[in-house]
């Protein structure tokens, strides 16, 4: 069953509006720590671009709806759970020999493989095809808590969807990453950045993510429950800074997005924030 309180809205929404303009990707990669609600909101996805009603988000009440929340659709096929510890070719091959076959009653086939980075090698170059040439009217969602241990191949053939927590995804912007944390001399960035504030807005929340990363980093979690795995290099330098400064580059994040959230001038606030990146 569907458990509803674990699906992520934010990323529902998302997919939403990309369904409305026709511009939903043939496959993604859903990447968060374990229990962020992955499984779930792959589940809605797949109700959503088959929900008999047409609607921003799916019903939950149609024949449709009901049969993929229990797990009765012919057309959506789960592979994968908590306890394996190894997704087989044979079962890559089971899936890609329905993800050919014409469909018994769905408008998009739906094929979710919940802990993706657990294929054998075999199994992901099996895959592999599939996502270079996707079969019609099929929908791939993949999801992982450990970004690093899928192959690059595999990554590169997805469009990567980060959860944080329940209801929140990180934007995965490469650009305010390496203008923020990498070059000091951003001033036309920030000139550009606090002249949008719903752009800024997203930024600090990426950055505030990192940052928390950095202090789990720091305190020696696994990295299966960072959300930038794929920014170790940055993490690395920036754990070798103290708490104090890493705590003072958080707190000044926060006071950015209050300046943003008054509809104030942010320009200032985001010099001091790049102070505090590079102070040493
Ligand atoms: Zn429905």
């Amino acid at each position: 069953m569907i458990n509803s309180a674990q699906i992520n809205s934010v990323a529902m929404q998302r997919f939403s509006r990309l369904a409305a303009n026709h511009h939903l990707a043939h496959a993604y990669l859903l990447v968060g720590p374990k229990d962020s609600g992955k499984t779930q909101t792959a589940l809605s996805l797949a109700q959503l671009v088959n929900c008999e009603r047409a609607a921003n988000l799916p019903c939950g009440e149609c024949a449709a709806c009901r049969k993929i929340a229990s797990g009765n659709h012919p057309d959506v096929l789960v592979i994968g759970n908590d306890e394996m510890d190894s997704i087989k070719i044979e079962e890559i091959r089971f899936l890609l020999g329905r993800a050919h076959l014409m469909a018994y009653e769905a408008r998009t086939k739906v094929f979710i493989i919940r802990n993706v980075e657990l294929m054998t090698l075999e199994a992901a170059n099996a895959l592999l095809k599939t996502l270079e040439e996707p079969a019609a009217n099929t929908l791939m969602i993949l999801t992982t808590s450990v970004l690093e241990a899928n192959l690059d191949t595999i990554k590169s053939r997805c469009h990567i969807v980060k959860f944080f927590q329940k209801n929140e995804i990180i934007p995965n912007n490469r650009k305010v990453m390496d203008e923020m944390l990498l070059n000091r001399h951003n001033d036309a960035f920030l000139k550009e950045l606090a002249s949008n504030p719903q752009e800024t807005t997203q930024a600090l929340r990426l950055l505030l993510s990192f940052f928390r990363d950095v202090i789990l980093f720091k305190s020696g979690i696994s990295k299966a429950a960072l959300v930038h795995q794929d920014c170790l290099k940055e993490l690395e330098k920036f754990a070798a800074r103290g708490f104090e400064d890493i705590t003072q580059i958080i707190r000044q994040i926060v006071q950015t997005k209050k300046l943003v959230d008054e509809k104030l001038n942010v320009k200032m606030s985001l010099s001091l924030l790049r102070e505090h990146i590079w102070a040493n």
